[in-house]
C-alpha cells in the first residue's frame, strides 16, 4: 500500500486492510511523547587515549590542569632584554648591551637573571629568564667584539614573547561536553597534558529496509522490483549524525521472518531505525512486530506530515525503534526532521548548528492545513542572504536530493508560505556551497555542453528549471546570473528580445527546432505538417496528447496551435522536454511538442514546427563575475558550438 494514502485497498476485503491511522498525532506532539519516553538517560562513556578518540564526543567537559605555554617563552631567535635598556635606540645611536654567561636553548631552564646594560641569548621556545622583559631578534643585531652586541632600534615590552598560559589558561574550560574530537581538540589536549578523555560510547544503531520489491545495489533487477535506497541512504545519514550504523539487509514482508530479525535487532543494538512497511495496509507488518516488542512500544503510528505521514515511532524497553516511510524522499525529511534530533542526543552531540540556514523563499508555497510539509530546496546567493528555491513537490524523486541542499518545513496551521517569507532550510549535508553560476528559466540540454567546461574549471553551476517566465522573474528579482528563455512575443514575432527589461541583456544562445513526437511505428501522423497532424489528432478522441507546463515556452506554441482546443491530455503537463518524450515513447500519450534532439535520442517520429531562440537574460550587475564571464567564454568557444550542432541544435 502506498505510504501517502489512507484509504484502504478497494479490492481487499481483508480485515488488516481496512486497519486506519486512528490518532494522527501533530508533529510536535510525536516528537514530545517520542522524547519523553527516552529522555532523561545517562549516556554510556568511556575512557580512551587521544588518538582513539577521535571522531567520538567528549561526555564531560576537560578543563585544563596547566598553562599553555607553562613560561613566558621566546617567539624567535634572538636576545633576551630589558626593554627599558633600548629606549634610546636608533639608526643613528646604538646601545651596547654586554651578554650574559649562558644561552638559553629551547628545554634550558636558564640560571642568570638579565640586569641592567645586559642581555642572554635565547632560541625560539626558550623560557625567557628572570629581569627580562622583551626579545630583539638576531636579524635586528651585531655583534660587537666579544660578549656584546649592539642594537639599534627600540623594543617594546613584551616583544616576541608569549607569556605563560596566553594560549590556554589553567582552570579554563578547555572543551566542552558534546564537543567532537577532531585532529584539532587533540592538539589542544595534547598541549594542555592530557593523555586520556571520556567519550560517549557511540550508539550502535541497526537499519533495515523491508519491502518484497526491494533489490541491493549492485544486484540485477528482476521486474517490478526496485534498488533498496533506505538502505544506504539511513546508514549513512546515522553514521553522519553520530551513531555507529550497521546496515542488516532488505527483507521480504514476511512477518515471521521479519519478527525474527527485528527481535534480534532490538537485543543487539541500541537503536533500529526500519524503512518502508508502516502504512496500515495488509503487507504491512513491520508495526504490528513493533507493538508486540517492549515497553512502553508505540508512541506515534501516523503523524500530521506530507510527506512521511506513517511515520512510527516507538520505544522498547528503553530503546528507539523506529519505522520510517518507504519513500525514500519522505524517509529523508523525517529522518533529518525528527530523527536526527534524538539520535545526536542519544551520541552526546548538541544539535547541529550547522545543518540549518536561513533563506528567503522567492515565490509562495501552497500548502494543505492540518500537517506540516516538508519542500525540497535549492538554495542561491541573493543580493541579501541566501534564497530557498522550491522544488517540484511531491515527486517522491530520489534525483531531485542531487539538485536539493535540503528541505524546508510549512508548519501545519499554514495553507501557504508567502513570497518572500525567511524560513529555516535544514541541510542534508552541513557546509552548503553557493554555486558560482547560478541559472534560473527554461532547461535544456545543451546548457549541459556550455557548462561542463565550468565544472572542469572547480566553478559549479546551479541550473533550476522553472520555464522561461519564471526565470525572467527570477533574473529580475536578481537571483540568478542568467535565465534561458524562448518567449515568442506574437506581436513583433521576434523572440526574446522584447521580453527583457532594465538591469536584464540579451545574450544569444542557440536555435532549436520545435515540432511534434509521435511514435514512429504510428501512421496517424505519418507525411502531415504539423498544423495538419495536430487537426488529425484533434479529430481522433483517442488521440492522448501530452502538455507542457504554463509559463513554458514550448507551451505557449502549443497553445497556438490548438487554438483553444482542450484534447484529452491537455492537463497532463509536465516540465521537461525529456518528460514529452519519455510519456509519448512509453504509450502515455501518443503525441507533444519537444524539440528535436530529445525526440532523436528516445527514437521517436519528429514533425519541425518551428525554431526557437533560446536565448539567456543576463543580469547586467554580474557581467563581471569569474563565473559569469567563463559561461559566456564557453558560449562562444569553437568546440562548444560544434558539440551543440553535433546535438542538433544550431549556435546563433
Ligand atoms: P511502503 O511503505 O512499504 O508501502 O513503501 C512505500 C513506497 O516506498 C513503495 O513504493 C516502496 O517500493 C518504496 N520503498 C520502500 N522501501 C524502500 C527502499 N528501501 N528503497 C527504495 N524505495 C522503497
Ligand atoms: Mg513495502
Amino acid at each position: 500500500m502506498s505510504a501517502e494514502t489512507t484509504q484502504p485497498r478497494a479490492a481487499s476485503g481483508h480485515a488488516a486492510a481496512q486497519e486506519q491511522f486512528l490518532t494522527i498525532l501533530s508533529r510536535e506532539e510525536a516528537m514530545a511523547r517520542f522524547e519523553a519516553a527516552l529522555f532523561p538517560r545517562a549516556l554510556a562513556s568511556e575512557e580512551r587515549v587521544l588518538g582513539a578518540a577521535l571522531g567520538l564526543a567528549l561526555a564531560t567537559d576537560v578543563t585544563a590542569a596547566v598553562d599553555v605555554p607553562p613560561f613566558d617563552r621566546s617567539n624567535v631567535d634572538g636576545f633576551a632584554v630589558r626593554s627599558a635598556d633600548l629606549a634610546s635606540a636608533s639608526e643613528a645611536l646604538a646601545v651596547r648591551l654586554s651578554l650574559n654567561g649562558e644561552t638559553i636553548a629551547c628545554g634550558t631552564a636558564p640560571k642568570l637573571s638579565v640586569t641592567q646594560g645586559t642581555a642572554t641569548p635565547i632560541a625560539t621556545g626558550g623560557p625567557l629568564p628572570r629581569g627580562a622583559d622583551a626579545v630583539v631578534m638576531v636579524e635586528h643585531s651585531e655583534p660587537a667584539g666579544d660578549g656584546a652586541i649592539d642594537v639599534r632600534r627600540a623594543a617594546t615590552p613584551g616583544q616576541f614573547v608569549s607569556y605563560a598560559g596566553s594560549d590556554i589558561a589553567r582552570g579554563e574550560a578547555l572543551l566542552r561536553a558534546g564537543t567532537v574530537i577532531g585532529s584539532r581538540e587533540i592538539g589542544m589536549l595534547a598541549a594542555s597534558g592530557i593523555a586520556r578523555v571520556r567519550v560517549v560510547v557511540k550508539p550502535r544503531v541497526a537499519v533495515i529496509s523491508t519491502g518484497d520489491e526491494l533489490v541491493q545495489p549492485g544486484e540485477a533487477l528482476r521486474p517490478a522490483a526496485i534498488y533498496d535506497t533506505n538502505g544506504a541512504i539511513v546508514t549513512a545519514a546515522i553514521a553522519e549524525n553520530g551513531g555507529d550504523a550497521s546496515f542488516l539487509g532488505a527483507f521480504a514482508d514476511d512477518e515471521a521472518t521479519l519478527e525474527r530479525v527485528i527481535r534480534d535487532a532490538v537485543d543487539k543494538f541500541d537503536m533500529v531505525v526500519m524503512s518502508g512497511g508502516t502504512s496500515k495496509g495488509e503487507g504491512d507488518v513491520c508495526h504490528r512486530i513493533v507493538a508486540r516488542l517492549g515497553r512502553p512500544g508505540i508512541v506515534a503510528h501516523g503523524v500530521a506530515l506530507k510527506p512521511g505521514k506513517p511515520l512510527c515511532l516507538a520505544v522498547c524497553d528503553g530503546k528507539p525503534v523506529i519505522i520510517l516511510p518507504g519513500f525514500p524522499t519522505s524517509a529523508m525529511f523525517t529522518f533529518h526532521d525528527m530523527i536526527v534530533p534524538v539520535l545526536r542526543r542519544l551520541a552526546g552531540l548538541p544539535p547541529r548548528a550547522d545543518a540549518h540556514v536561513a533563506a528567503k523563499v522567492p515565490v509562495r508555497i501552497a500548502s494543505e492545513p492540518g500537517r506540516a510539509e516538508f519542500v525540497m530546496a535549492s538554495l542561491v546567493e541573493g543580493d541579501e542572504g541566501l534564497i530557498a528555491y522550491p522544488s517540484a513537490k511531491g515527486s517522491g524523486a530520489i534525483t531531485s536530493f542531487a539538485q536539493a541542499d535540503g528541505f524546508l518545513r510549512i508548519d501545519a496551521l499554514a495553507d501557504q508560505m508567502p513570497a518572500g517569507s525567511e524560513t529555516q532550510v535544514t541541510l542534508f549535508t552541513p557546509h552548503v556551497r553557493a554555486p558560482d553560476l547560478v541559472i534560473v528559466g527554461s532547461h535544456c540540454t545543451g546548457l549541459d555542453i556550455v557548462t561542463g567546461d565550468l565544472a572542469r574549471d572547480g566553478l559549479s553551476v546551479r541550473a533550476i528549471a522553472v520555464g522561461s517566465l519564471g526565470g525572467l522573474a527570477a533574473a529580475r528579482r536578481g537571483e540568478c546570473d542568467l535565465a534561458p528563455i524562448h518567449l515568442l512575443d506574437e506581436a513583433s514575432g521576434t523572440y526574446n528580445a522584447p521580453y527583457l527589461v532594465d538591469g536584464l541583456e540579451l545574450v544569444p544562445g542557440w536555435r532549436r527546432m520545435q515540432g511534434i513526437v509521435f511514435r514512429k511505428s504510428d501512421a496517424r501522423f505519418e507525411g502531415l505538417g504539423a498544423e495538419e497532424a495536430v487537426q488529425a489528432a484533434l479529430t481522433i478522441p483517442s488521440c492522448l496528447m501530452v502538455n507542457r507546463n504554463q509559463g513554458a515556452g514550448t507551451r505557449i506554441l502549443i497553445d497556438r496551435l490548438l487554438g483553444g482546443a482542450r484534447p484529452d491530455g491537455y492537463w497532463n503537463q509536465p516540465r521537461s522536454h525529456n518528460a514529452v518524450a519519455a510519456a509519448v515513447a512509453q504509450h502515455r500519450a501518443d503525441w507533444g511538442m519537444t524539440i528535436a534532439p530529445v525526440a532523436d535520442a528516445n527514437g521517436l517520429g519528429f514533425i519541425p514546427f518551428a525554431e526557437e531562440h533560446y536565448d539567456f537574460a543576463l543580469v547586467s550587475a554580474r557581467r563581471a563575475r569569474p563565473a559569469v564571464e567563463a559561461f559566456l567564454a564557453a558560449l562562444q568557444s569553437k568546440e562548444n558550438r560544434k558539440a551543440l550542432e553535433q546535438a542538433g541544435f544550431r549556435p546563433a
